[in-house]
């Protein structure tokens, strides 16, 4: 099969097996050849681990400490005349690499808010672990069914009132006003109930009770704060309401005592998840721009192997900003970045897109999400894409 890119809205319903493959081969190399010591954690879990800051913690893991790691996916296989979805192609890759390179890598396919999928889980880390020291939970779902069959839907809407600002319109390379309506209560509940910390913290209890967590494990989950320009559509919107309680969840669960709860606040960057907020996209591609021209940008990857090395297990120990998040969005909140980003926010139009933001950078980025555009890859090729995760059958 000759595989291209199918781009619909704000996802692409193909995936290259040999581009995905070569990607994460680039992230496996880019963890290999930073220093690292020893001292990280042994035995970790993923929940979310098949593409963007998951993947990246996944691989950061495993190449800096050599740690075992169980990733929870949720993706399809080839079927027929289509591609299997990126995360499948991705876990493949990094399944093959682990267990080629001496690592234990295993991992459970299915719907990571279910009881099935823990239960699964946590056999599997009994039966071959023992006990996990490390739990990273990166999940980005737009929907969650609960136990008792409830389907919650997640919005990206303001609260209160609503917001117009610039955003880029991707088709076509063009910016133009959006107006992002504000969210009623019900969907401001539902996106808590998706994105914020109740299923996070089911994950911990359960593992507890089935004593298959460590005593004083670490367990981080992500967040995003960004600049003021984002904050109606980002921080101060229905999402930001669901990290508000990822972030109060972290507090009881370290209440709780047993583990070490944080909340990690990551970059912007391209993935899956963040291509379908309205107006991020736009302030991504000039932060890219800034960040490059400052020599201080950084992928998952570059971010999960410095969260790892440096502000989790590193000399200094966890390191905090006074409210106790660790903040790896430190260079993209640097105030000389903020302020060019904020410059060219204010000059850029459809004219001068060109000049005001990496916008080949975020195309790129959004191609290498379902391993397209991949130096020394050969779209041309005829390639098989059943590929086999391992230890998924
Ligand atoms: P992503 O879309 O790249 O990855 C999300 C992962 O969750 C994927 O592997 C997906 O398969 C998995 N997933 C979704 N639903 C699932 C389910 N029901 N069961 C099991 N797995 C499931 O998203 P991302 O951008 O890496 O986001 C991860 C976390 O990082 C989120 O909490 C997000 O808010 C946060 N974050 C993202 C950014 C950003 O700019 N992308 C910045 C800061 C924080």
């Amino acid at each position: 099969m000759i595989v291209k890119p199918k781009v619909r809205g704000f996802i692409c319903t193909t995936a290259h097996a040999k581009g995905c493959a070569a990607e994460v081969k680039a992230q496996i190399e880019y963890v290999k050849a930073q220093p690292h010591s020893n001292e990280g954690p042994k035995k970790v879990l993923v929940v979310g681990a098949s593409m963007g800051y998951g993947l990246a913690s996944r691989i950061a893991a495993a190449y800096s400490f050599g740690a075992a790691t169980i990733g929870v996916i949720f993706d399809k296989p080839a079927m027929r005349s289509r591609t299997a979805t990126s995360g499948w192609y991705n876990t493949a890759a990094f399944e093959k690499s682990a267990q080629a390179d001496g690592l234990y890598a295993k991992t459970i396919n299915g719907d990571a808010y279910s009881k099935e999928i823990k239960d699964k889980t946590i056999e599997l880390i009994k039966s071959d672990l023992g006990k996990v020291d490390c739990v990273i939970y990166s999940l980005a779902a737009p929907r969650r069914t609960t136990a008792d069959g409830t389907l919650y839907s997640s919005v990206l809407k303001t609260v209160g009132s609503s917001y117009t600002n610039k955003t880029i319109n991707l088709k076509d390379n063009t910016v133009g006003d959006i107006t992002v309506d504000p969210a009623t209560e019900e969907e401001i509940e539902a996106t808590i109930k998706v994105m914020g910390g109740e299923d996070w913290k089911d994950w911990i209890d359960a593992l507890k009770a089935a004593d298959a967590i460590e005593d004083n494990a670490v367990t981080v989950a992500y967040s995003y704060i960004g600049p003021e320009i984002t904050h109606p559509m980002y921080a101060d919107g229905s999402i930001g309401k669901a990290k508000d309680h990822l972030f109060e969840t972290s507090k009881k669960l370290n209440e709780s005592g047993n583990v070490r709860a944080y909340i990690s606040v990551n970059k912007a960057l391209v993935t899956q998840s963040s291509a379908a907020i309205p107006i991020v996209p736009l302030y991504i591609s000039i932060l890219y721009k800034v960040m490059k021209e400052n020599n201080v940008h950084e992928g998952c990857i570059e971010q999960m192997t410095r969260l790892l090395n440096e502000k989790l297990y590193g000399k200094d120990g966890v390191v905090t900003d006074s409210e106790g998040r660790i903040r790896m969005d430190d260079l993209e909140m640097q105030p000389e970045i903020q302020e060019k980003v904020n410059k060219l926010w204010e000059e850029i139009n459809t004219d001068n897109l060109d000049t005001h933001a990496d916008l080949d950078g975020f195309h790129k980025d959004f191609y290498k999400l379902f391993g397209f555009g991949i130096d020394g890859v050969d779209y041309e090729a005829d390639i098989d894409p059943d590929v086999e995760i391992p230890s998924v059958n």
